[in-house]
Parts: C-alpha cells; structure tokens; sequence
C-alpha cells in the first residue's frame, strides 16, 4: 500500500508544488489548509505521516504538532516540520515535541521526498528491531541482549550510558535528537544536567567506536544524527 502523506499548508501554490512531487513519487496526498483542519483529518484518516507548516492561520504549527502528540489517537504518527530558514529555536523546539524531522523553506521539492522517504523507511526499521534483538548499521552490530557492540575487529567497552546512546542513534538513523531528548531518555525526566553532559558522553563515545564514531554527526545547534546508512 502506498503511504499517505497529510500536507498541513495554507499557502496553496506550496501545497500544490508538495502534492504534485509527492505524487510523482509515488504517495498518496491529502490536503488541509489550517490546524484545526489537520487534527480532524488526523484523527479521521490517520495519515502515514503529517507534512506540517509551522506558519499557518489561527492554530499555530507548534500547537498543533504538540496536540497531536499528545493525543494517543494521532501520536504515532509521523510529523516532519516545514519551518522558515534560521528558525533554529522553533527546530529544536518542535523536534522537542515529539516531531521526526524538519524541512527549511526554501526547500526543494526533491528534498521534501527525500526526508519524507526517509522518516517513513526509518519508522518501519524501528518497528523491526522492537521484535528483533540485534541492530546491524554502518559495519556495527548492537546486541541488544548481551548490551555488546561488535565490529569486525572484536567488541568495543562501552559504559551503560554510551551503550543507551548509541543503541538510541541506531535505532533511528537519520533522525535529529536534541540534547534535551538526549538527557530525558538517557538519565529521566528527572535529571536536571546541563547541554555539556550529553556532549561529553557522546564524544567519548565517538572515541571508543573510532573510525565507526564519524557516524554519529553533529546538528548545529541543534543535537546530534546517526547518518543513515548505504
Ligand atoms: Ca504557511
């Protein structure tokens, strides 16, 4: 079944651009022109991910992505945001919600597939290793069981937190993850740590895993990425 993509967008001339590349790819579209719209059509169709326009009338974006993350009817689903360039703060702000990606305007409609793609591609990786016990990427292989990582060249030493991080990247390659989802996910909500905490563990991570580390890629402001791989 093709995978049906619900674009959030009032300016119609962006819409149509969306629907028309989106299609030629091979997704289903649908269309909605304000928040209130997209989180009726949500709940309704249950789109297989939600291209969503920060900058809409009446009913935020923002508000809307954090509606329908916390509804358990919608929060499943996919979002990928559509932010202006240079709203670095609304990025991390929207990825902190609960978001799966960001796309900057200006974009190329071939970029908008490609991330869209990739999302998709990403969620279905992340429901297989939910039953499977092991991850394999980039020539690394995690044992979820054993809480081992192995390389060609034998298993690497890493500490119950460099092993949370590295398990986290590899089940989502691709996606960004902020710092402050970093800290939620490995130490709690409780954890009251500062940006410098998480980069220190990731760094030395990426030191233990050596040339595997280059995998682990820095966001700019913004968090960090394990690169997707092939
Ligand atoms: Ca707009």
């Amino acid at each position: 079944m093709d995978a049906r993509i619900l674009i959030v967008e009032d300016e119609r001339d962006i819409a149509d651009l969306l629907r028309y590349h989106l299609q030629e790819a091979g997704f289903e579209t649908d269309y909605v022109r304000d928040g209130a719209d997209a989180l009726h059509r949500a709940v309704e169709k249950t789109p297989d991910l939600i291209l969503l326009d920060l900058m809409l009338p009446e009913v935020d974006g923002m508000i809307v992505c954090r509606l329908l993350k916390n509804d358990p009817r919608t929060k499943n689903i996919p979002v990928v945001m559509v932010t202006a360039k240079d709203e670095e703060k609304d990025r991390v702000a929207g990825l902190e919600l609960g978001a799966d990606d960001y796309i900057t305007k200006p974009f190329s409609p071939r970029e908008v597939v490609l991330r869209v793609s990739a999302v998709l591609r990403r969620i279905q990786v992340g429901k297989q290793t939910e039953s499977t016990k092991q991850i394999e990427t980039h020539g690394l292989t995690i044992d979820l069981d054993k809480h081992q990582v192995l390389t060609e060249n034998g298993p690497i030493d890493l500490t119950a937190t460099e092993f949370k991080l590295i398990t986290l990247f590899a089940q989502s390659p691709g996606r960004v993850f902020t710092r402050d989802i970093l800290m939620d996910v490995i130490w709690g909500q409780d954890y009251y740590g500062i940006d410098r905490t998480v980069d220190t563990h990731v760094s030395r991570l990426r030191r233990k895993l050596g040339e595997f580390g280059e995998h682990i890629e820095t966001v700019h402001g913004v968090g960090y990425r394990f690169k997707e791989s092939g």
